[in-house]
């Protein structure tokens, strides 16, 4: 990136000290050639003015003078008779120049009245510039200047080209450093240690890249956090059904108890403690399946009433023995969904409404069709969840209450398993509850299906 960076600077440096060079010599040339040429005009305007109001042996007489004037300003000055041989030149003596009748600033003079040359010196270093001007007797004064030529204006220019140029790449080696290390340094500091993510002072366009980071770290962290909690909260689950199936065994194993009645108490704490253990490996085997997002769980059509019926069914003797109104209303909604998840949930919330419910109590569970979605509304006239509490029972082994809880040997991990499970069906789960006088949990399913395939038959 650096390198690039410092390639990208020094390619625009060079490509903008190449064009303005380019572009200044073009122009001090123009610009040059202009001057010459004007002062050229003036001169043999004035020159051939001079010439043509001079009589011969006048123009003698101040041959000296002229000369001495023009060599001074390194102009000569040339005048040709109209067969184009030379009468007299301020360089050169006149009688041993050949005839110029042919020089193309002459010929363009005799013909236009004007003519302009320049040629070039052998060593490409010069130029000289021939203005003619052809008078009004019919001859023509010619006046020429050497100037430097376009090259040799570049040689001049070559020295501070060159120093511009140094300067130019020292700037953009500088420039394009303290650029990338600015544009890399928070990118450096991330990688130097992620948990500084915070601190780290970035610019505006960085600022969504950081963001990011940081949320995934803090996800980071967080799932590790929960992962940790959750194996102690495991791990403490375990202790207390083992401990009292450890000590019953210990008491037999002993000789402890005598009775026949008493072998028979332990007998069924062992039992059902190690009933709870089972439940809680179950349930914990089941959430790190949900957790675990490879396997695809089949989608099926599913008729949300018979699956209802069958969880209604199954805790119809639960209820019973809670001496608690069990009750199924509705209708028929048909969704694409897991049978399985569905019953899972369905069992589960009614579950709850059956163990939190008071003696004689009811628990309705209703499905039905409601504007393009399915739902179902588990209603109980239980003891309710306090305020503080309704947003947390949904997480791993919380309990509103423990030692209820623990009594009707529940886990707390049901409702974080239907959660899960709401989450891979695309649905809403929301819940409306009042301390002594019940709870309402009600389960928005949207992957519903539309009449005509509801018809069909399906498992
Ligand atoms: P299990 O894993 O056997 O279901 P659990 O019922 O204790 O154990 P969750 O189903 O997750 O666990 O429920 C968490 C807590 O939310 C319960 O302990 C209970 O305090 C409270 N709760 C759940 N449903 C109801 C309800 N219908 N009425 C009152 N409290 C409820
Ligand atoms: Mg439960």
């Amino acid at each position: 990136m650096k390198r690039k960076i410092n390639n990208s600077l020094m390619g625009t440096a060079t490509l903008a000290i190449v064009t303005t060079l380019l572009l200044t010599v073009a122009v001090c040339y123009h610009l040059l050639k202009n001057q010459i040429w004007e002062d050229l005009e003036v001169y043999a305007e004035t020159m051939g003015f001079f010439l043509q109001t001079t009589d011969e042996e006048k123009l003698q007489g101040n041959h000296e003078e002229f000369e001495r004037k023009m060599v001074e300003n390194h102009i000569r000055v040339t005048y040709i008779d109209t067969d184009g041989s030379v009468i007299y030149d301020t360089m050169a003596d006149a009688s041993k120049m050949e005839n110029h009748k042919d020089r193309p600033e002459v010929v363009s003079a005799f013909g236009m009245g004007v003519g302009k040359k320049i040629r070039m010196s052998d060593t490409l270093e010069q130029n000289t510039y021939y203005y003619a001007l052809l008078m009004e007797n019919g001859m023509v004064v010619r006046v020429s200047r050497d100037a430097d030529s376009v090259y040799r204006i570049m040689e001049y220019a070559f020295p501070a080209i060159l120093l511009v140029t140094v300067f130019l790449f020292a700037a953009c080696g500088l420039l394009s450093y303290f650029l990338s290390e600015s544009i890399i340094h928070p990118i450096k500091e991330i990688a130097k240690d992620v948990e500084k993510v915070n601190e780290i002072e970035s610019y505006e366009e960085m600022q969504p890249f950081i963001e990011a980071i940081k949320n995934q770290h803090d996800d980071v962290l967080g799932n590790a956090r929960m992962r940790q909690e959750f194996t102690a909260n495991v791990s403490h689950e375990l202790k207390t059904p083992l401990t009292a199936i450890s000590g019953y065994a210990e008491l037999i194993e002993n000789g402890m108890v005598s009775e026949e009645k008493e072998v028979q108490r332990f007998g069924r704490e062992i039992h059902k403690n190690a009933n709870r253990l089972l439940t809680l490996i179950n349930d914990v085997i089941r959430l790190s399946e949900l957790d675990d997002n490879e396997t695809d769980d089949m989608l099926e059509p599913i008729h949300l009433w018979d699956s209802a019926q069958t969880c209604v069914d199954m805790l119809q003797i639960n209820a019973a023995k809670h001496s608690v109104n069990l009750k199924l209303e509705g209708e028929d909604a048909a969704i694409m969904a897991n049978k399985q998840m569905v019953e899972e949930v369905f069992y589960n919330l009614i579950d709850n409404a059956i163990r939190y419910n008071r003696e004689n109590g009811t628990v309705t569970v209703n499905v039905r069709n409601q504007s393009d979605k399915a739902v179902l509304t588990v209603t109980d006239t239980g003891i309710g969840i306090p305020k503080e509490h309704q947003e947390r029972i949904f997480e791993r082994f919380y309990r509103v209450d423990k030692g209820r809880s623990k009594s009707t040997g529940g886990t707390g991990l049901g409702l974080a398993i239907v959660k899960h499970i709401l989450i891979k069906l695309n649905a809403d789960i929301s819940l409306e509850s009042e301390v002594g006088k019940g709870t309402k949990i009600e389960v928005t399913f949207k992957e519903i299906i539309k009449d005509e395939y509801s018809e069909t038959e399906v498992s």
